[in-house]
């Protein structure tokens, strides 16, 4: 919350130095400084700090290499004496600037890093009066936590903080993608750049290398600024809770009470409510009433902020095999990412997340499964004595509304991040420690055993009991999840047992060839696959659970939710990555209710999604140009299969980013205008059309969105300069 001390306003300020002797361009009075100053002086911290020569000279043996600003107790004095500091900030900024030397160059041990320190309290203190009369947020120096990109080329290679690196920026309206490359693998880049297809794209998409940006992951990184329009003084970004996405000018709360503006606040609050969230909402915290520490302030609130329909691909060798089984080799699924919140001190904080993969009773062989892909939680629950039986009703009660949607199995998979890494929210607080592996399972165990209780479930056990008892005898029997662990296990354990099978060498002397299998007239499944598949079961029995939620079900899944997509949050590196890039953290209750504001201002700008008008899909590629039948758009499929009467182009109400994606595919693309590529086909005839076009909306569109990809590269030439240019031309002739 911005601070309530907010008392004088910027207007009575020079009413108040008047008495003070005739600083009258200045906000702080030179007496006002002189006091805080003494303090100073007299704090018997301050002997280092009182000669010139003594602080700002750089220590024999000092940390850091390179030479910084510095400043001294004596230089300040003159200073405040002289009149030269106008405004309260400058002359913290000083004071800052000398105990930053010092922490800079000294060894936090020293003698003079510990006098530092203290009389850094000493001015805290001191100032303090004046920071709350002139309206400042505080007199801190804020730093914010240095944080860890990961490079896109290699799965485990990051970029740690004090390390250069190379960036290329994706926009849309939706997120901005950055793909970050480690100096190395920059290096290491062919020319024509770097290939960012998804998995299940057929051709590639590639990011030209002198596309790249080189940039500076920086050890100690200070909190943005902002300042007020109209009394020009400065704030913390972060203590004023000022989004930049929201409004580019910023206005202090003195001056908005005096100018009686108020602006909009995107609340987690006014996000649109979805039946699932409802629900979640009235049983847990009609749950949580029963705890005497439990109060109406403390209230969760939940939203879904994805409700997304999803496939999951099966690898090769996965596939191949599966498909002998009746597999398609996608497997449709909805991807809901509930957020909770509570309010705290009059603002909404994020604090817990919940990702999970409802699979209908068409998605075998995940058949009317749901899997809990992740958790994410940050410790500023309250009352937190209540923290872990509060997630605990979340969870039942997410499994209660999974029975009532006739689901029958729900896997989970129990596997705490490594240290450092993060599910959901940037940078956790420093106290919060993740769970190990055996906490962690003991964890769900304790909740299932209260859903086995309640009814909620039948039965749980870990994944072996439940191959055992079940008598699997073919992989295709085992669960398959977007980013689960065993897509990989079964994969190498097919391609283990197929090497055998053709070398006729086993991987090991204790092979026995698979009988089983072949008693029950089972088509090949590569031999031993499921004998090493259940090496790797046994090795992670632990931390994998099946729950059995209900019997057989016949009626269909109906899920009560709209369905919509958000690609800001759906993808969890790109989530992630958008927020260390702009420093949304949740270290702290500050964070994270600055965070909070932020992401949720994103979630409120989904904007509609437009529909194929054939056969609904989301993906609209065309649009008729022809002013007879407005808003008439097509998919790709549909265009080619049906056709239209008129001409159709490029659709308006396509995505910057989508449009960029296309727009790099088709440039290299030979297919012509057969192409399967989302946006190929239309951004090629749309290329076609243009040159002869004066203005049509495709057109304005394409210019639009060709500009914007330029300007982001800062390489070509404005487009739109052009297009004015041969638009005047044309109109001349
Ligand atoms: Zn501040
Ligand atoms: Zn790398
Ligand atoms: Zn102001
Ligand atoms: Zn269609
Ligand atoms: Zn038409
Ligand atoms: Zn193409
Ligand atoms: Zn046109």
């Amino acid at each position: 919350m911005p601070p309530s001390r907010l008392i004088i306003n910027s207007r009575n300020v020079l009413d108040l130095n008047q008495g003070f002797g005739g600083d009258y361009d200045a906000e702080v009075s030179r007496r006002e400084l002189m006091i805080v100053w003494n303090q100073l002086e007299q704090d018997e911290a301050s002997a280092f700090f009182r000669r010139p020569g003594d602080v700002t000279a750089i220590p024999k043996y000092s940390k850091g290499p390179k030479a910084r600003e510095s400043m001294d107790l004596w230089t300040i004095g003159q200073k405040i004496k002289e009149g030269l500091y106008k405004k309260l900030t400058e002359f913290m900024d000083d004071c800052h600037l000398m105990f930053e030397h010092v922490y800079h160059y000294y060894s936090n041990r020293s003698t003079v890093y510990k006098q530092a320190w203290n009389l850094e309290r000493t001015f805290k203190k001191a100032v303090q009066p004046l920071v709350d009369r002139y309206g400042y947020c505080c007199s801190k120096k804020m730093y914010y936590t240095p944080v860890s990109f990961s490079c896109y080329k290699k799965k485990d290679c990051m970029i740690p903080p004090g390390k250069y690196f190379y960036c290329h920026q994706l926009m849309s309206r939706d997120i901005t993608e950055y793909y970050f490359l480690c100096v190395n693998c920059y290096n290491k880049l062919p020319v024509e750049g770097l290939d960012v297809s998804q998995t299940n794209e057929n051709e590639s998409m590639l990011i030209p290398k002198t596309d790249f940006i080189r940039g500076y992951n920086p050890l100690q990184n200070p909190e943005r600024f902002v300042f007020c329009a109209y009394c020009k003084k400065r704030f913390h970004e972060v203590c004023v809770r000022h989004c930049s996405r929201i409004s580019e000018d910023f206005i202090c709360m003195d001056c908005s009470q005096v100018l009686d503006q108020q602006l909009d606040d995107f609340s987690p609050l006014e996000l649109p409510q979805h039946h699932i969230a409802n629900f979640l909402q009235m049983r847990v915290n009609a749950k949580m009433k029963n705890y005497a520490e439990w109060t109406d302030d403390d209230i969760m609130h939940f939203r879904l902020v994805t409700n997304a329909e999803k496939i999951v691909q099966l690898q090769p060798l996965i596939k191949e095999l599966y498909s002998q089984h009746g597999i398609s080799e996608v497997i449709p699924y909805k991807l809901k990412i509930v957020l909770a919140f509570q309010i705290r001190d009059n603002e909404p904080v994020f604090f817990f997340a919940l990702n999970a993969q409802e699979y209908y009773q068409d998605a075998s062989p995940n058949r009317r499964s749901v899997y809990i892909a992740y958790l994410d939680s940050v410790k500023i629950f309250q009352p937190s004595s209540l923290r872990s039986t509060a997630y605990h009703e979340i969870l039942l009660s997410y499994l209660e509304y999974c029975k009532l949607a006739k689901f029958e199995t729900a896997y989970i998979w129990a596997c705490p991040p490594n240290p450092g890494i993060d599910y959901v929210f940037n940078c956790h607080p420093t106290e919060q420690k993740t769970p190990g592996k055996k906490l962690l399972r003991n964890w769900y165990s304790t909740m299932l055993d209260k859903a086995v209780e309640r009814k909620i479930v039948q039965r749980y056990c870990n994944i072996l009991e439940k191959v055992t008892s079940d008598d699997v005898r073919s992989p295709h029997e085992l669960p398959y999840f977007e980013g689960d662990c065993w897509p990989d296990v079964i994969e190498s354990a097919i391609e283990k047992a197929k090497k055998e099978l053709e070398t006729g060498i086993p991987e090991d002397k204790n092979y026995k060839p698979n009988r089983r299998s072949g008693s029950r007239n089972l088509p090949d499944d590569f031999g031993n696959t499921m004998a090493k598949l259940l090496k790797d079961i046994k090795k992670n029995q632990d931390n994998y659970l099946y729950v059995q939620i209900q019997d057989r079900m016949e009626v269909p899944i109906t899920d009560r939710s709209k369905t919509f997509m958000c690609n800001f949050i759906e993808s969890r590196d790109a989530f992630l990555t958008y927020c260390r890039c702009h420093n949304w953290e949740f270290s702290t209750l500050r964070h994270a209710a600055y965070s909070t504001k932020c992401i949720s201002f994103h979630l409120h700008q989904l904007e509609p999604q437009f529909v194929c008008d054939i056969c609904g899909s989301t993906n609209v590629s065309w649009q008729c140009n022809d002013k007879s039948c407005p808003e008439f758009d097509l998919c790709n499929e549909c265009y080619i299969r049906e056709g239209h009467c008129h001409e159709m182009l490029m659709s308006t109400n396509i995505s910057y980013h989508d449009f960029v994606k296309g727009f790099y595919h088709a440039r290299i693309c030979s297919r012509g205008m057969d192409c399967g590529i989302y946006l190929c086909a239309s951004i090629k005839k749309q290329a076609q059309h243009y040159v002869t076009c004066l203005q049509c909306a495709s057109c304005e569109t394409f210019v639009e969105m060709k500009r914007k990809l330029h300007s982001a590269n800062r390489t070509r030439k404005n487009e739109d300069e052009e297009f004015s240019r041969r638009k005047r031309m044309r109109q001349d002739a």
